[in-house]
């Protein structure tokens, strides 16, 4: 077998997005204030489109505080208020999801969208083992009998990548490394066989080498599973690393769209171009 060389080394090592696919979701006009002391209010998101394709891992990225979780938490009706929160469109794959219910988002969350959140072990009870958890988890959606989420839990063990599933079961969360725990997480946003996974800033809390492994693990779901993910960051090397697409954000506005190679070839805003500049 003759291994064709890359065109050029410099290249990023980045793979194409996916122009072909369906959307697996979307955002429109996405708007979200929170109320201020003294009766005013702060607008924290503002008129925020997304497009995230089937298979695709779309980096949502920008500074701390710029607005990439309250994007997330309302997109996913954590964050719901009438009138502070407001989307013209969300949809999910051919299914409008925008203005249902506080219920009917929780299904939805546990049926068709994973998430997973920063801080893993923040995630998981403290007071009950990890496989109760997952199986608690698996039983809420699934009608299934504990024998089978065990079954379930094990195997989604095996396919994050924790070693000797079966004998931590028991093991209560703080016997987990944090990328352990993270892997338990996604696991958990997984075990719903979701369409779509949300992972917000999944490995901002990690040592750089468990990072590493939590990404590829997710760029593993991608590839393998088909599965779309909404990855959000503020590590523009992390972008490079695993993104098709990415969404810069900027003060609570997206300022830059597109395929990850052509906005790192011409980036047009200002703050992607001074992100870009940043990367070691
Ligand atoms: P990021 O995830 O990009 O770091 P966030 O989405 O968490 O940023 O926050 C965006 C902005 O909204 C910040 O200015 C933050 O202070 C503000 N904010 C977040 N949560 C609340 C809240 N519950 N009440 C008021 N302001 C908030
Ligand atoms: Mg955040």
């Amino acid at each position: 077998v003759v291994r064709r060389a890359r065109a050029t080394s410099l290249e990023p090592e980045v793979p194409a997005g996916k122009p072909d696919q369906p959307l697996a979701l979307e955002v429109r006009d996405l708007s979200v204030s929170f109320p201020q002391v003294g009766g005013q209010r702060v607008q924290v998101v503002q008129n925020v489109d997304l497009r995230l394709r089937r298979g695709e891992l779309l980096c949502l990225v920008g500074e701390s505080g710029s607005g990439k979780s309250v994007t997330a938490m309302s997109m996913l009706g954590l964050v719901s208020h009438p009138g502070l929160v407001t989307a013209s469109r969300i949809r999910l794959d051919d299914e409008e999801i925008s203005g249902l219910d506080f219920k009917a988002m929780r299904a939805i969350r546990g049926n068709r969208i994973g998430v997973v959140f920063q801080d893993p072990l923040a995630s998981l009870n403290p007071t009950f083992t990890v496989g109760n958890q997952m199986c608690e988890a698996i039983m809420e959606h699934r009608d299934v009998p504990r024998r089978e989420a065990r079954a379930l839990t094990i195997d989604l063990f095996e396919r994050v990548g924790i070693p000797n599933p079966e004998q931590r079961l028991d093991d209560y969360p703080f016997q987990f490394s944090g990328g352990m725990a993270q892997r338990v997480m996604i696991a958990m946003a997984l075990s719903c066989d979701p369409e779509v996974l949300v992972a917000d800033e999944p490995t901002t809390a990690l040592d750089v080498t468990v990072q590493k492994q939590i990404l590829d693990l997710l760029v593993g779901l991608r590839d393998e599973r088909g599965l779309s993910i909404l990855l959000i960051t503020h590590d523009l090397g992390v972008v490079a690393e695993v993104g098709d697409t990415v969404a810069t954000m900027y003060a609570g506005q997206i300022v830059e769209f597109g395929p990850v190679a052509e906005v790192f070839a011409q980036p047009r805003h200002p703050y992607t171009q001074g992100l870009l500049d940043s990367i070691p």
